[in-house]
């Protein structure tokens, strides 16, 4: 039997698609919880039927609602988006007849990255990805020092498994601040706010007949967090936010389904970065030059986020919060969110660099 693969082409560490995580209550899992690998939930009793999220496009969201069907076979009635993201709201398009209900900010946010712009990057990405391919008698021998065409090409791969070109935005009808509760049958859920995180709008969905807690991106599991909205110490109260509720499985937005223990694990990657990331900034040193010392530092291999994929995200979360303590407002966005994706990128090459050298 081969090997299960990821939409980004590698080895899969836990299995796609729906798992039972409480009875009625599932994830729909992407693994391995990269770039738009994101996870969704389905809540039902009877006929009652509630999703939280969509997925990044429709040919994945169209799959996920397919296989939901031999599970319960009933239209949704409710869809949650836990965040603005594009991984887990472009295939609402798809929720026909559902109200789909998000935070006021999260709804606020979904139209300032429309897809249009993505696809836009993608097939930018895609073009400086084909050049790269071109052989090389036909663009010379030049040593382009990996920069900054390299990053630029690897977001084109990063985005290849996505489609973008039927995405009609579709935005929730209901929004709320703070909390509101959704009977699926007799069943309740618990919609609870707990940004600014990950972004300015997220929430959860808390499942008490359950004891599980869809996270969304508040948790990454296996792949490092990352930042757009902040600052960390907020970040770290919704994590308390959640760990209070008393569940006993969590579905994050990204990786396999999990327990507190790994919760607490991910409170501890942001008391890290807090003691060894915030206090360089402290010290005047530029967020993207604090991400790289650390990630290169011989220090940073044991501790128990070196194995997580995507350290360079590290360079993301630092810059925004730089972004915060220089007053800004909201999330990094426009010009400053590509710049620093650009060097997330070249920290990451320095990385990959790094321990191939080592290897
Ligand atoms: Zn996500």
């Amino acid at each position: 039997m081969g090997q299960e693969l990821t939409l980004h082409g590698e080895v899969a560490r836990f299995d796609a698609g729906f798992t039972e995580v409480a009875p009625g209550t599932w994830a729909y899992m992407q693994p391995n919880g990269g770039l738009g690998e994101s996870n969704a939930g389905l809540i039902f009793e009877g006929e009652h039927v509630m999703f939280v999220d969509s997925l990044w496009d429709n040919m994945l969201t169209g799959k996920m609602l397919e296989d939901a069907r031999g599970i319960v076979d009933a239209a949704p009635e409710t869809l949650f988006n836990t965040h603005s993201d594009g991984d887990h709201v472009w295939g609402n398009q798809l929720f026909t007849g559902a109200r789909i209900i998000s935070t006021t900010t999260a709804k606020n946010l979904m139209t300032l990255d429309p897809p249009k712009s993505l696809r836009a990057m993608q097939l930018g990405g895609n073009l400086i990805g084909a050049i790269g391919r071109v052989p090389l008698p036909f663009i010379g021998r030049r040593d382009y020092g990996n920069l900054p065409r390299l990053p630029l090409t690897h977001m084109g791969n990063e985005m290849a498994p996505f489609d973008w070109s039927d995405i009609n935005l579709t935005l929730p009808q209901e929004t709320f601040d703070d909390a509101m509760t959704i009977e699926v049958g007799s069943r309740r859920v618990e919609l609870i706010e707990v940004g600014p995180a990950h972004t300015m709008g997220d929430a959860v969905a808390w499942v008490p007949d359950a004891r599980v807690c869809f996270a969304a991106d508040v948790l990454f599991i296996g792949g490092t967090p990352i930042m757009w909205a902040g600052p960390i110490a907020s970040w770290i109260a919704a994590l308390e936010k959640i760990s209070s509720l008393g569940a006993e499985k969590f579905v994050p937005g990204h990786g396999p389904v999990c327990t507190q223990n790994e919760v607490d694990l991910v409170r501890d990657y942001f008391e890290w970065v807090t003691a060894e990331g915030i206090s360089q900034l402290d010290r005047g040193i530029a967020p993207a030059k604090a991400a790289r010392k650390l990630l290169l530092s011989r220090e940073f291999e044991n501790l128990p986020w070196a194995s997580w994929d995507d350290p360079a995200r590290l360079v993301v979360t630092l810059s925004t919060e730089q972004f915060r303590r220089n007053g800004g407002a909201g999330q990094l966005g426009g010009a400053a969110r590509s710049r620093v994706i650009t060097l997330m990128q070249l920290a990451s090459t320095a990385l990959g660099r790094k321990r191939a050298k080592a290897a």
